[in-house]
């Protein structure tokens, strides 16, 4: 095998080259990486389902389609997302040509003099989208597929070349995306690192041109360290406990089915799940009976025997899971199997805020429901705590919703729903705070995976102009250059 130095050489040199930049490069990537998903979305759903015990419906939901639907678009939009942006420039004036005068306005400086400028027609501002050049992205277990292949797709789009760095704990789905997918990508340019923290902490003291990361924030805080030394940027996509508002004035069978299905999807395994609800005492115990229907409606009267419910990814994490059952009452489910790593859809009630259910990321089939007096208690416990990475708010009221999202702050939000926000390309995906830094998903993606490169391109020629700006500086020219100044807000490419 070869020695991480060396993959890391020969990604370096392959991006020196120039290999990635060209569209055609970029195009045939994306392409490469749709066709292994086409390939391999049968391999892809029974490794998830052996990873995770993950229904073929939610692996294709929110894994495989998830991901070719950002292949597609990039694919689509490639062209345009890498045109260079133009923008504003000082001191255009329509009419003046190449050399001409411009008659800056009055103001500050007084009278107006004729003020001998050059125009600006004839240069050329734009942002252009770079590539970074050798980036790294490392996933966690819950989404394998997706959270590898979609930052994987704004990369490959924006022309880096990319060490990609799957969950080892996800097993099988990591051994496909080791063996098969570099069959897919220009080999020169990509490459699969496998391992866990050891070998991770061995990856972080390289130096990458970008490092993005999707994980706990405690890992998080390892990977921004490391990042320091080089003054890497990165893009840190963390978790935490996302607040679920449930106003008086709702339908409680709408709100359990909606809560529900979002709370046990991927067994609770979901970054951006509610990881608890507010409500008021007397919506408790509207919604105690209609979560318990939901929860019946969708998995049957046991649960266990459901294809439609996952399984815990490891027992570490089942143990922790089962301490958090000993928090508050179960009202219901509760029942668990360590053999199979089985957690039955679980709400809990009478939850103490300083209870560990309480002071952790969930990240299971638990729910606790918490009482509380009023809309702005709510709002105050939201914000006594860490900005989360999603925000929900169920009410009729649209005016109830609207003020949980003015007076709140999170990575995402979503009214009377659960995570439908982040299924949209067009709505960046990111957190806030304690839940992350930077966005992605379609162009987002594209964007953050490309450096914005301020560029002025000028005329060699029209050297006299430029004597306003060199010493000796005397108070004309400085008068002549603050007016241009005034004129477009500081900007001046005089000086
Ligand atoms: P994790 O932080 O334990 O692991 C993520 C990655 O970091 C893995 O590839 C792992 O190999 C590596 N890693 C683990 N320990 C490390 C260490 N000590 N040093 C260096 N690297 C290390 O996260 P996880 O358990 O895989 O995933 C669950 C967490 O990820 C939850 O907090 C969840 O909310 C978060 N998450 C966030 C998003 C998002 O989009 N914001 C999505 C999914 C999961």
């Amino acid at each position: 095998m070869e020695a991480l130095e060396d993959t890391l050489r020969r990604l370096r040199e392959a991006f020196r080259e120039g290999r990635t930049r060209p569209a055609e490069f970029r195009a045939a990537q994306l392409r490469g990486l749709g066709r292994f998903l086409q390939d391999h979305k049968q391999r892809l759903q029974e490794a998830l389902a052996q990873d995770l015990h993950k229904s073929a419906f939610e692996s294709l939901v929110s894994e495989v389609a998830i991901s070719q639907g950002e292949v597609d678009l990039a694919l689509r939009s490639l062209r345009t997302w890498m045109k260079d942006e133009p923008v504003a420039r000082n001191l255009v004036r329509g009419q003046e040509g190449w050399g001409g005068c411009l008659r800056p306005l009055g103001g500050l400086h007084g009278p107006s003099p004729r003020l001998p400028l050059q125009a600006t027609q004839m240069d050329s501002a734009f942002i252009r989208k770079e590539p970074f050049g050798l980036v790294l992205i490392v996933a966690p277990w819950n989404y394998p597929v997706n959270l590898t292949l979609v930052p994987l797709v704004g990369a490959l789009a924006a022309g880096n070349c990319v060490v990609l760095k799957p969950s080892e704990i996800s097993r099988s789905t990591e051994k496909i995306l080791a063996e098969e997918l570099p069959r897919y990508l220009d080999q020169s340019c990509f490459a699969v690192v496998l391992g866990g923290p050891s070998e991770m902490g061995q990856l972080l003291e390289h130096r990458f041109d970008y490092i993005f990361f999707t994980g706990s924030p405690h890992v998080g805080k390892i990977v921004m360290a490391a990042a320091a030394k080089h003054l890497t940027p990165i893009t840190l996509e963390l978790g935490g406990k996302n607040p679920c508002y449930v106003d008086d004035n709702c339908d409680p069978q709408t709100v359990a089915n909606r809560v529900a299905w979002f709370r046990y999807f991927n067994t609770g395994q979901t970054c951006v799940a509610p990881d608890y609800v507010l409500c008021s005492p007397e919506m408790q115990e509207r919604l105690l009976p209609a979560l318990q229907s939901a929860i019946t409606r969708f998995y049957g009267d046991d649960p266990k025997s459901s294809p439609n419910l996952g399984r815990i990814i490891s027992h570490k994490h089942f143990q922790r899971l089962q301490g958090l059952l000993r928090c508050g009452r179960v009202a219901i489910g509760g029942q668990s199997d360590e053999s199979e790593r089985y957690i039955a859809p679980t709400v809990l009630v009478d939850v103490q805020a300083a209870e560990p259910v309480m002071q952790e990321e969930i990240f299971g089939p638990i729910l606790p429901l918490l009482t509380v007096r009023s809309l702005d208690e709510a709002i105050d416990f939201i914000n006594q705590r860490e900005k989360p990475l999603a925000l929900y708010a169920f009410s009729n009221s649209s005016q109830v919703v609207r003020q949980v999202l003015a007076r709140t702050s999170s990575g995402g939000f979503c009214g009377n729903d659960g995570f439908m926000h982040m299924t949209l390309a067009s709505l960046p995906f990111g957190g806030v705070g304690n839940s992350g830094m930077g966005r992605y998903h379609g162009k987002f993606s594209f964007d953050t995976f490309s450096h914005q490169r301020a560029c002025l391109l000028r005329s060699p020629g029209m050297e006299k102009i430029n004597h306003i700006r060199y010493p000796p500086y005397t108070p004309g020219k400085l008068r002549l250059l603050l007016l241009a100044m005034d004129e477009r807000c500081c900007s001046c490419t005089l000086l």
